[in-house]
């Protein structure tokens, strides 16, 4: 597990000039050492992608289909596996990580099955003597970046279309949590991936590694799931040869519990919408918005079923927090907390470092929270749920819809009108009704505004990764 897939072989330390190292957030200890590459592995793997997807791409939707079926089936065969690693790596519970296996083997079997359903049109011709055929072909050479929240998931959820289009993939994981895809490179090659079609860059320098996916125009799409900022730089970077982008950026989703509710209900969700996988993901709810009549019951309930979640190493059973990723995310959840209180918001439950010390971080709710405070703008990519109160349903979709963000919004009500009134004017890419979970395969996941463009998972995912091709055809 110290080696990386790169232009057909595996590449190690002794490969590389220097080395990096990966911890365990949850202890600091040392879990690996790795190369440290660059822009040349980069563009030497980036020219035998080049080469394989060729084949790869005649192949049949059903002769791609069956080796992401069988990668499918290894990865939940080995999910138990997998899951050490991903815990190790990057410290969600066992539980947690197992699932997150588990749904990134949902979208290689998705897109597995999709192989074979990249349709084209006949279009009735313009002429007598016309034909019109449309065509999906593949993109070909796709280079990836992805973050260190889902190790697996961000990767399997790009790789799987990819493949299943017939595009050949170098994929950059986060230095953080490069392991779990390692791994799932491996179990790739024992499923039967060709060499050369799945490459991994291991680096610490991604400026350096996104330059080069960005200026060699072997690579056709790139495919980034990061924070917004770096997805700007990366757009920018790839106008030059108006590069394809799939981008799935940050979030800021609002999470709106209506009088007419079903508070138990609301809580449920809350619980899964912001402290699942401790707060860091990109569509974990950022704020909440609770309407006045129901305000002080919402808090209550859900202070006390944030009270009860135990943290510590993903590896304990009892635990349902893990650490935070580093001490920049830490310091984050900090700075977020006081800028609040300062300006008058109460901590109903947590609101500090946990007495575990680390990058432990107490699972906290603010009350009394207002839109002048940092945490009304800003991701904060941590535990904290900051309650807001508000009084009309036109004023929450005014206050949900003042961002620059758009990825995932959540709301509780009842009112069957209201739910469709509401769920119209959000403007996001993904909005949970009566839920806090909406992560599927077979939805498509992604963004408007600043959160990004394209959509991973359903029939449009595959889209992303085919090119539209039209064949007009003459008569005699
Ligand atoms: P996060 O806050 O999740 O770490 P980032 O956007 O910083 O979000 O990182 C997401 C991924 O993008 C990681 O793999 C990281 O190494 C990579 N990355 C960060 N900066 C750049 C850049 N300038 N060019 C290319 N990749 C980058």
């Amino acid at each position: 597990m110290d080696k990386a897939p790169v232009a057909g072989t595996w590449l190690g330390c002794d490969d590389a000039e220097r080395t990096f190292d990966v911890f365990n957030p949850s202890t600091g200890e040392r879990i690996a050492t790795l190369p440290d590459m660059g822009r040349v592995e980069a563009a030497r793997a980036i020219d035998s992608a080049y080469i394989a997807k060729k084949d790869w791409a005649k192949r049949t939707g059903k002769e791609r289909a069956a080796i992401l079926r069988k990668l499918h089936d290894l990865l939940v065969a080995n999910a138990d596996d997998l899951a050490v690693i991903l815990t190790m790596e990057m410290g969600k519970p066992l539980a947690e990580a197992r699932g997150e296996i588990l749904y990134g083997a949902s979208y290689v079997e998705w897109f597995g099955e999709e192989a074979k359903r990249a349709y084209g049109d006949l279009i009735p011709g313009h002429q007598r003597d016309k034909r019109i055929m449309v065509v999906k072909q593949p993109v070909g050479v796709v280079a990836a970046i992805t973050p260190w929240n889902f190790p697996n998931a961000m990767l399997a959820r790009k790789l799987s279309p990819a493949l299943a289009a017939g595009c050949a993939m170098v994929a950059k994981p986060a230095a953080e949590t490069p392991l779990s895809a390692l791994a799932l490179a491996r179990l790739a090659e024992r499923a039967g991936l060709p060499a050369g079609l799945f490459n991994i860059i291991l680096t610490t320098d991604a400026i350096e590694v996104g330059h080069e996916f960005t200026s060699n125009d072997k690579v056709r799409k790139l495919t980034f799931t990061g924070s917004t900022n770096v997805g700007r730089t990366l757009m920018r970077q790839g106008a030059d040869q108006i590069m394809k982008l799939g981008l799935e950026l940050g979030g800021n989703a609002p999470f709106i519990v209506f009088d007419d509710a079903d508070l138990d209900a609301a809580v449920d969700g809350a619980m899964v919408a912001k402290y699942r996988n401790n707060g860091q993901t990109c569509v974990c709810a950022n704020r909440f918005y609770v309407q006045a009549g129901v305000y002080d019951a919402f808090a209550e309930k859900l202070a006390a079923r944030v009270a009860q979640l135990k943290v510590g190493d993903g590896f304990d059973d009892a635990v349902d927090a893990g650490p935070l990723i580093d001490g920049k995310a830490l310091a984050k959840v900090e700075a977020h907390i006081s800028d609040a209180v300062s300006k008058g918001a109460c901590v109903a439950v947590g609101g500090k470092a946990d007495a575990k010390g680390g990058l432990f971080f107490q699972p906290t709710v603010l009350t009394d929270v207002t839109p002048d405070m940092l945490v009304a703008r800003e991701e904060t990519f941590g535990p904290v749920a900051p309650l807001f109160r508000f009084v009309t349903e036109e004023q929450v979709v005014d206050l949900a819809n003042d961002t620059e963000f758009g990825l995932a919004a959540y709301f509780y009500s009842r009112d069957l009108s209201r739910a469709f009134r509401v769920g119209e004017a959000l403007e996001y890419g993904m909005v949970g009704i009566n839920t806090g979970q909406i992560s599927t395969e077979v939805a498509p996941f992604g963004g408007i505004k600043q959160s990004g463009q394209g959509r991973e998972g359903s029939r449009y995912g595959l889209d992303d990764y085919l090119e539209v091709k039209y064949l007009c055809l003459g008569l005699d």
